[in-house]
């Protein structure tokens, strides 16, 4: 049985839109909302930096495979570039540069003061193994390192990466530059990175669902929660909910789907994972095929996995009251539009999954203060700072009438654009 997280979901989505051509979508209601110029439009379309790398690996058969390494630097006005690098065959030049769109309009969103930016290689990592995974990175830093700095462009994990990749990327730009931590967030505890980052992600997700379940008079102690992904961002979110008293009935991963109506310990199922178990053998769940794991009945399902799974195609079988973007672009606007008129609330990834860069940022400060900050006040910063900008998107989702997502566009891109206008740019 296939899970969730194939091809074929992606092909679909692909075949919706691209991903590069989503983010415009969204950006151009948000820019009709504010009735920006076409000139500038123009601008904030397109990327400052484009770089494109290529990656020769030696593979264990002896044979040599280039890949392509990515960094976009969509837009700086607000401060350096700031975005995580994914290691996925489907990556290439214009997901990523949505997904560094995607940045520029997240930071402006949640206030931290960074411009957007986002990379890649096209590297199948999860057959790679962790020497290659190393020499691959080393690659990339070699190469990036004059587009790269704590003050330029600060890299972070996303697919596929983590701290271990993290701490190469600090330690080989400083070989070049000389020591310089906030070069890259996400990193070991041990080497200046921040406690709560590894969890913020998820742990964020959860914050924001506290703010916008009284939107739908949900109460989390009843609250039924499906995930559709169970990597960093998904068992964080899973393992967080299921502490603020919430049921997990459906979890599921690129191996297979699970579904547990009486509910299932995320705990458990994490170290079931770690131990070598797969998804579907988890004892106290059953397998479940992919289109019916859609179609479990929850209050709020969680999309954390990639972009695109939830297209025109399968919107409809969804059995949720909110849509929690977990993931970046989980979401097609096709698929918006199915979800709308079901009265399905979609707490838009811009926001919903916000807390990761906002942790980052916390990181990147406590590294330029060569200071460290106990676990509980990260979080305790965290909580208060997505409380603010979730309020912020919804006051002006109420005031215009309109979708999280359009809100939160809005804001976003009338910040920049103040930015970019004061500092001269445009
Ligand atoms: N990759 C994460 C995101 O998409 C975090 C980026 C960062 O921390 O810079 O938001």
């Amino acid at each position: 049985m296939s899970g969730l997280i194939d091809r074929a979901d992606r092909a679909t989505a692909r075949a919706d839109l691209s991903s590069y051509a989503v983010v415009n979508h969204h950006f151009d209601a948000a820019a009709d909302q504010l009735g920006l110029a076409d000139d500038l439009r123009e601008v904030f379309r397109g990327a400052y930096r484009e770089v494109q790398v290529q990656i020769p690996l030696r593979l264990a058969d002896g044979t040599v495979k280039v890949y392509n390494g990515f960094r976009v630097q969509h837009n700086g006005a607000r401060g350096p570039y700031k975005g995580g690098l994914r290691y996925h065959p489907e990556v290439d030049l214009a997901e990523v540069r949505a997904l560094a769109a995607l940045m520029t309009w997240k930071t402006a969103i949640v206030g931290v003061p960074f411009g957007g930016a986002k990379g890649g290689v096209d590297c199948p990592a999860r057959d790679l193994d962790a020497g290659r995974i190393e020499r691959i990175t080393r690659q990339l830093v070699d190469k990036l390192d004059q587009v790269i700095g704590p003050q330029l462009d600060i890299p972070a994990p996303d697919v596929n990466t983590n701290a271990q990749v993290m701490a190469w990327i600090m330690d080989e730009y400083g070989k070049l530059h000389g020591d310089a931590p906030a070069v890259v967030t996400g990193k070991p505890i041990s080497l200046g990175g921040s406690y709560g980052r590894e969890s913020a992600t998820g742990r964020g997700l959860i914050d924001v669902l506290g703010e916008a379940a009284p939107l739908l008079d949900l109460d989390l102690e009843r609250t039924r929660v499906v995930v559709q992904g169970f990597g960093n961002v998904g068992s964080f979110a899973a393992r967080v909910a299921h502490g603020r008293g919430c049921t997990i009935v459906g979890v599921c991963d690129h191996t297979g789907a699970i579904h547990a109506p009486q509910g299932l310990d995320p705990d458990a199922l994490q170290q079931h994972l770690n131990g070598g178990g797969v998804l579907t053998d988890f004892p106290g769940a059953e397998p479940i095929g992919a289109r019916e794991f859609l179609g479990i009945a929850c209050e709020v399902f969680i999309p954390a996995a990639l972009g695109g799974m939830i297209h025109r195609d399968n919107a409809g079988l969804l059995n949720c009251r909110m849509v929690l973007e977990g993931a970046n672009g989980p979401t097609t606007p096709e698929a918006d539009a199915i979800l709308a008129d079901a009265g399905v609330l979609v707490v838009p990834d811009v926001v919903a999954n916000a807390g990761g860069v906002v942790v980052s940022y916390f990181e990147w400060v406590q590294n330029l203060q060569h200071f460290r900050w106990d676990e509980r006040e990260v979080h305790e910063r965290l909580a208060k700072l997505l409380r603010r900008s979730f309020g912020e998107v919804r006051a002006r989702s109420d005031d215009r009438r309109c979708s999280l997502r359009l809100a939160a566009f809005s804001l976003g891109i009338e910040r920049v654009v103040e930015v970019a206008r004061l500092r001269g740019y445009v």
